[in-house]
């Protein structure tokens, strides 16, 4: 038994050495699991803003796992990503609908991150026109090529609602005000905005 306490340990170590989990906050050796105690992110309240509620600053290790998720295709970090999202607040609203993404979109990054994150049902809004990756873009060409991008496939059933859009990172606000007035043209009572970071 003695014997195979040690050879377990041996092998431990050498899988260590051999692969080294790294901290994906600051990329120090973290002996247990993805993050390191300092890098460990805080569950906090939910901050009011003019289009709805943010979680978290758009910086540090909250940018980071939103980077690693969407651009490196990392899908361990989404649990972590997961638990940092108040989701009490859905009680509130009728709906809650995830930011669309085109079907192209999807296909480019092999799933739909903001549909990861929030654990919601796509379907009920469309995304009818391909557009750039935004991070890529100013202000102004944002606002131009969000215009009418978005379908609502079934009006009738927001007449009237309480609808909660939610996103990830909310940059001009061009993509919510867009989505915004489409589902006010709906019918919808109230549109508001959560967003886990907020840049
Ligand atoms: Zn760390």
């Amino acid at each position: 038994m003695k014997g195979a306490t040690v050879l377990l340990s041996v092998l431990t170590r050498l899988l260590d050495s051999l692969f080294p989990r790294r901290c994906v906050g600051c990329g120090q050796r973290a002996s247990l699991g993805l993050i390191c105690s300092r890098c460990r992110p805080v569950k906090t309240e939910l901050t009011r803003f003019e289009a709805g509620y943010f979680g978290y600053p758009y910086e540090g290790i909250y940018r980071k796992l939103l980077h690693d998720l969407k651009f490196s295709h990392r899908r361990d970090v989404l649990p972590l990503i997961r638990s940092l999202v108040n989701t009490d607040i859905y009680a509130s609203y009728d709906f809650v609908i995830p930011v669309p993404s085109h079907w192209l979109r999807r296909l480019e990054h092999g799933c739909d991150p903001i549909h990861l994150i929030f654990q919601q049902q796509r379907g009920r809004v469309n995304r009818c026109r391909y557009t750039p990756a935004f991070h890529t873009l100013g202000k102004d060409e944002r606002a131009k090529l969000i215009r009418q991008v978005f379908v609502v496939t079934s009006p009738e059933m927001f007449k009237g609602a309480n609808v909660l859009i939610v996103d990830d990172i909310y940059t001009t606000g061009a993509t919510f005000r867009e989505l915004k007035q489409t589902l006010l043209n709906a019918g919808a009572a109230t549109v508001d905005g959560y967003f886990l970071t907020r840049a």
